[in-house]
């Protein structure tokens, strides 16, 4: 977690049993030992050292001057796309913080100089030089929305900001998301605004790979301008700049803003009657839980008490500690627009909700060991076809272009598809393909 050190977790790294619980969901959530592992680096890798528990036993080896750095070791550090998933399942067995110990152990490497990997340092060199992770100018970061009627919040007060995020605003194929995701809400009488180039890295790439002084920096600069807006609400349509607007900058600065996701939004508008749709879809698909939208966005709760033995082994915390499960994340939005959407048939995958298999595109995987990434991905499109489905739908920019990777190298029969793009479609707008 931001700001804390190995020395922190030394507890919890002590307490690990070994147990390899973090490798698989918890037992009464597993449906086939086909679909029952959760860590995509041990899919891939198949060593405990590539686990959750494997990186704690890393991070308390370091912490006792057991072992120095070594390429091999910062390697199998960042083998990992920060998914969360064996955080969740450890919550079922030992109610230790893995998540948190992997990344304080990345934010332990970039402190001591051995890291951001190199393949890392093109996207945080982006970040500082111009506020965004694709290497492109400012100016550019507003050229999605150029034909768009969409007020500038920073001109015009607003209710709600769309954040649209690096990739969806700079990337040729996401563009188009992110107008449509503009035009399907202001369709809806959203009062809806934009900072097209004046938006600045929501600074997520930072945090997972361990550069916490540029998230924070990023962060910052964010809150501050954000706040000055005077939005009620900012919205967001990237998983990656939702989950940290979302739990990280409450732990940089206090926000004067809510923060929801477009499914959220969409979910809301449905239920108040103020989106018809009139077009069918008659298809069958199978939704994708992005980590950052699902276990991953629940807001984090400070702990402060103390720690009693009982029994002479259990370990109590008094006041009791309030772990994220992940129980909270956003997984019922998505549903419930898929369930409004006419002549869709949603068919559920074995590993859904916050014991979801993870797209393998985080945390600078891709990035770094795109083999690991597309492996992944190649694991989860495998999944999604075995539903039946003729459709990968998802809620992430991130997810859907590794998702589409993996379809393209599997040969798949599937097609991928963000949420906007069939609630745009069953409103009258657009193709799908
Ligand atoms: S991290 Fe948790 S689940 Fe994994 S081996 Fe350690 S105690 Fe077991
Ligand atoms: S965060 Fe994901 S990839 Fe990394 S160790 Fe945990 S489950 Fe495996």
């Amino acid at each position: 977690m931001l700001g804390k050190t190995l020395e922190d977790y030394e507890k919890d790294m002590t307490r690990c049993a070994r147990c390899s619980l973090c490798k698989w969901p918890p037992l009464a959530q597993v449906k086939s030992i086909r679909y029952s592992q959760v860590c995509p680096a041990i899919s891939k890798y198949n060593f405990h050292s590539y686990s959750g528990g494997g990186k704690m036993i890393i991070g308390l080896s370091k912490l006792r001057g057991r072992v120095d750095y070594s390429e091999e070791m910062l390697n199998v550090i960042y083998r990992c796309s920060v998914c969360g998933a064996c955080d969740i399942s450890c919550k079922y067995s030992r109610d230790l913080e893995p998540l948190e110990i992997l990344h304080t152990l990345r934010a332990t490497c970039v402190k001591d100089g051995v890291a951001p990997l190199p393949a890392h340092r093109p996207i945080l060199d982006s970040m500082r030089n111009y506020d965004n992770v694709w290497q492109q100018p400012r100016k550019k970061k507003g050229s999605w929305a150029k034909k768009l009627d969409v007020k500038n919040a920073k001109e015009q007060p607003v209710d709600t900001l769309y954040f649209a995020g690096c990739t969806y605003s700079l990337r040729p194929e996401m563009q188009g998301i992110a107008r449509t995701t503009v035009e399907v809400l202001q369709s809806a009488g959203v009062d809806l605004g934009i900072l097209g180039e004046e938006e600045l890295c929501c600074g997520s790439p930072a945090y997972t790979i361990g550069d916490e002084e540029l998230f924070v920096e990023n962060a910052r600069k964010n809150i501050k301008a954000l706040n000055s807006l005077g939005v009620r609400r900012v919205v967001t349509s990237c998983a990656g700049c939702f989950g940290v607007l979302k739990t990280k900058y409450p732990l940089v600065e206090p926000a004067n803003f809510e923060v929801v996701n477009v499914t959220e939004l969409l979910a809301e508008l449905v239920e108040q009657g103020r989106l018809s749709f009139s077009r069918p879809l008659d298809r069958t698909i199978t939704y994708h839980d992005p980590c950052h939208l699902g276990r991953q966005s629940e807001t984090y709760k400070p702990w402060h008490g103390v720690e009693r033995k009982v029994l002479n082994h259990l370990v109590i915390q008094d006041p009791p500690k309030e772990f994220n499960r992940g129980t909270y994340g956003v997984y019922e939005a998505p549903r419930k627009v898929l369930a409004a959407l006419p002549g869709l048939e949603l068919t559920e995958m074995e590993r859904i909700r916050e014991f979801s298999f993870c797209c393998g595109s985080g945390g600078g995987a891709k990035s770094a060991f795109p083999e690991f990434a597309l492996a992944t991905a190649r694991e989860r499109v495998d999944e999604a076809e075995s539903t039946g489905a003729e459709m990968l739908v998802t809620a992430c920019p991130w997810c859907e272009s590794n998702l589409s990777e993996g379809i393209a190298d599997a040969g798949s029969r599937l097609k991928s598809a963000s949420i906007i793009e069939l609630v745009s479609y069953a409103l009258g707008g657009g193709e799908l393909s």
